[in-house]
């Protein structure tokens, strides 16, 4: 064994000197007849982006002698798109019947395969995917798999297991006692259980804990809308600083009221959906600079709309009214959908609703770019066409600023310098 571990080691410490003196990496040109800068706002015509490798090497106005050129034709240059809010393991038909009940961890591991393909195909090059809701660690065997270049996808950060209460969100309810359910997330009933959960889901992979800060739409009075509380201050203060010891960082699903309020003093650094956030908590909110991904398509229905008066049309309304607050407060505002609950590969969807909420669309598209980078502590890598980030690329038929459903029309897409779709 010794002699074994020391071949090892000795083959360990090679690997690095060989690494060091790769060859001169090629260079690509992307030419289209217009570039979208999200940092500076501007489209520039006639642009040149520069790859060299698996990076941006420059936005310039002529490619360089020597590149391999791709030209774009009419089409808009700008930095792929980052989802900050996804479930890769979910399907629409998991809507209807909760997942863990009907497939096998395996099967929805198949059909998260297919969902980063679709995504990635949609321009969408990173992706927190915050909760298998059930599929194990599946979340993070897809991350890797996609890292390895096992299969195609966008960049994940995966958030693993959610943390609920007995009786919570993704806790199943009205179900036969007398029978074990699997549980689509962990229960965690004390701060000492919150704690302990967080490090197994750091040891098992997860970049993100996922905390459900308020229940979900069953839970919420019908009366007065207000959402069921889960946390304390002090359970989330445990959770975030049990977090930053491992260097990750806190999303809480939060609808509103005292749960979302405990989530925001304790220091999480994104809320998610938060459809009854009140003006106090926005103003909170933008002070301390607490990401918001309202996930307005998912709780929209695409076609039907809910009679006035109904619990989800108040619920939709209420959200309108929080969205054009939350710009107002100056709340850092992250795209984000929960596909999966919808389509994967129709995220760009969101785009359309918040332009139409009143969100301009150069906002629009930093609040998938460059706000978004941020939100993942990942400003130089994503979201950017600066030299050094990586070259995730995508070209969209017209331009984005005049005419958001662009956006929807994602014809080439680039990931880390290698081409994944072309027109
Ligand atoms: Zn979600």
């Amino acid at each position: 064994m010794p002699i074994r571990t020391i071949a090892i080691a000795a083959l360990l410490f090679t690997l690095p000197l060989q690494a060091s003196q790769p060859a001169p990496a090629r260079l690509t040109a992307l030419r289209a007849a217009r570039v979208l800068d999200p940092v500076s706002g501007r489209v520039t015509s006639n642009g040149v982006i520069v790859i060299r490798g698996d990076r941006i090497d420059s936005v310039a106005a002529s490619a360089p002698a020597g590149a391999d050129v791709v030209d774009l034709g009419n089409l808009t240059l700008m930095p792929g798109l980052i989802d900050g809010h996804t479930h890769v393991l979910l399907q629409p038909d998991d809507e209807i019947t909760p997942p863990v009940l009907t497939k096998s961890q395996a099967y929805r591991t198949i059909e998260g395969v297919r969902a980063v393909k679709l995504d990635l195909e949609a321009g969408f090059t990173t992706m927190r995917d915050l909760d298998s809701e059930g599929a194990g660690f599946a979340d993070v065997a897809l991350r890797d798999a996609i890292n390895k270049g096992v299969i195609p996808g966008p960049r994940l950060l995966v958030a693993t297991y959610a943390l609920t209460i007995t009786g919570g969100h993704m806790n199943l309810s009205g179900m036969n006692p007398d029978i074990a359910l699997p549980d689509p997330a962990a229960l965690t009933d004390s701060r000492e259980a919150m704690i302990a959960e967080v490090r197994r889901e750091v040891k098992y992979g997860a970049d993100w804990i996922k905390l459900y800060a308020t229940g979900t739409l069953r839970h919420v009075d019908p009366v007065t809308l207000e959402p069921l509380s889960q946390v304390s201050v002090d359970e989330v203060r445990a959770v975030v600083a049990e977090a930053a010891r491992w260097r990750k960082d806190v999303a809480a699903h939060a609808y509103g009221g005292p749960g979302a309020r405990a989530a925001v003093e304790g220091g999480v650094r994104s809320l998610e959906h938060g459809m009854m956030l009140d003006d106090d908590l926005l103003r909170l909110m933008a002070e301390r600079g607490t990401f918001w991904c309202p996930t307005l398509s998912v709780y929209m229905p695409e076609t039907g709309l809910p009679a006035p008066g109904d619990i989800t049309a108040r619920v939709i309304a209420s959200h309108k009214r929080t969205f054009q607050a939350a710009m107002k407060a100056g709340v850092k505002i992250v795209f984000g959908t929960d596909v999966g609950a919808f389509p994967h590969g129709t995220s760009a969807r969101e785009f359309v609703h918040m332009a139409d909420y009143g969100m301009p669309p150069i906002e629009a598209v930093r609040s998938a770019t460059t706000r978004a980078a941020e939100l993942l502590r990942m400003e130089k890598q994503v979201g950017t066409l600066a030299p050094g980030a990586f070259a995730d690329i995508i070209a969209v038929d017209g331009d984005p600023l005049a005419d958001i459903t662009a956006l929807q029309r994602v014809r080439f897409v680039m990931k880390g310098g290698a081409v994944v779709r072309r027109p």
